[in-house]
């Protein structure tokens, strides 16, 4: 279950990167930018500025679209029936029906091959730039025997592959698919435990024995550790020490990067009709500047050396 596959992205790993979004995440970060990609099913969002109200979408079967006050919405009207089963027949009703698209249905099955057609699309970009695939979520190791899969078919295509993961899964499916990357891009977003399940709604002991694991595991691939910044949730010295400290702890090849937090999702919390959980807050560059200071201080030490070498299995 697949609900983006982005082309030249270059923040997603080295060079300019193919990113596939897989859906579901067991994660619910109260910032998190791609609310869609949290629930595992496919699910529709309603882009209020591109609907033009003419009311087509009133005939689809199944899903009782109509308008409330000007907004448009659909499911049972039964607040117990919380989950609404998305069929082929309905998403091509809505993608014919709705003149402006509007209406989306996110999230779709795909295959490998699928996935990896529309990948290599860009090899010629990967080879003059050093990029490749970034496999990304939501989480991607929910659908871990999927993934390992898509990434072996991907690695006998000599394509470059890179995970963006929370690390939140058992160490047996993390390790199979971080056998499969030439690059790891894992978050920790915050080192207090109790802030984490706070935050996020689950503990963070697993995600950090998964980093030390995999560090000891597999000592020559690259790691990039990354924490998004989150005014009033990790914006302190003392947790960018602690997890300053945890990254320098785990040696070479590992670098740590700092994430500026940005509201650039929360439109699509009201599309697909959800509260965004987050208070109004805003981190200033000043305050971003410094944590960067407090970061590089206290990884004054490492030394990282992020040039793959193809060797680290
Ligand atoms: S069919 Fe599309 S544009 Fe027309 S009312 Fe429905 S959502 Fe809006």
């Amino acid at each position: 279950m697949i609900f983006n596959i982005q082309h030249f992205s270059i923040h997603d790993g080295p060079g300019i990167r193919t990113v596939v979004f897989f859906k579901g995440c067991p994660l619910r970060c109260k910032w998190c930018a791609n609310p869609e990609s949290q629930s595992s099913n496919a699910e529709i969002m309603w882009l209020e500025n591109e609907c033009l109200r003419c009311k087509s979408c009133h005939v689809i079967e199944n899903m009782n679209f109509h308008f409330e006050d000007d907004r448009l919405e659909w499911g049972s009207p039964c607040a117990a029936v919380q989950k609404i089963e998305i069929q082929d027949s309905t998403r091509r009703q809505i993608e014919m029906v709705c003149p402006t698209k509007a209406i989306q249905v996110v999230g779709k099955e795909r295959t490998i091959e699928q996935i990896l057609a529309e990948v290599e699309k860009d090899v010629s970009f990967f080879s003059e730039s050093g990029g490749g695939l970034t496999v990304s979520g939501g989480e991607p190791l929910m659908q871990g025997e999927f993934l390992v899969s898509l990434l072996k078919e991907a690695g006998k295509r000599k394509i470059h592959r890179a995970m963006e993961t929370s690390f939140f899964a058992r160490y047996e499916v993390v390790r199979k698919a971080v056998q499969e990357l030439e690059y790891l891009l894992v978050d920790v977003k915050t080192f207090d435990e109790k802030l984490h399940i706070e935050n996020t709604g689950v503990s963070n002991k697993i995600i950090l024995e998964n980093i030390a694991r995999i560090r000891s595991d597999f000592p020559n691939l690259p790691i990039k550790v990354r924490t998004p910044v989150i005014p009033g949730v990790n914006d302190t010295d003392q947790e960018i020490e602690a997890i300053s400290n945890f990254v320098k702890s785990l040696g070479p090849n590992t670098e740590y990067e700092l994430l500026k937090y940005h509201r650039l999702g929360i439109s699509k919390y009201k599309s697909l009709r959800r509260n965004y959980p987050l208070a109004d807050v805003v981190l200033s560059e000043e305050k971003f500047r410094h944590l960067n200071t407090v970061r590089e201080k206290n990884l004054w030490q490492q030394i990282n050396t992020i040039a793959y070498d193809g060797s680290h299995i």
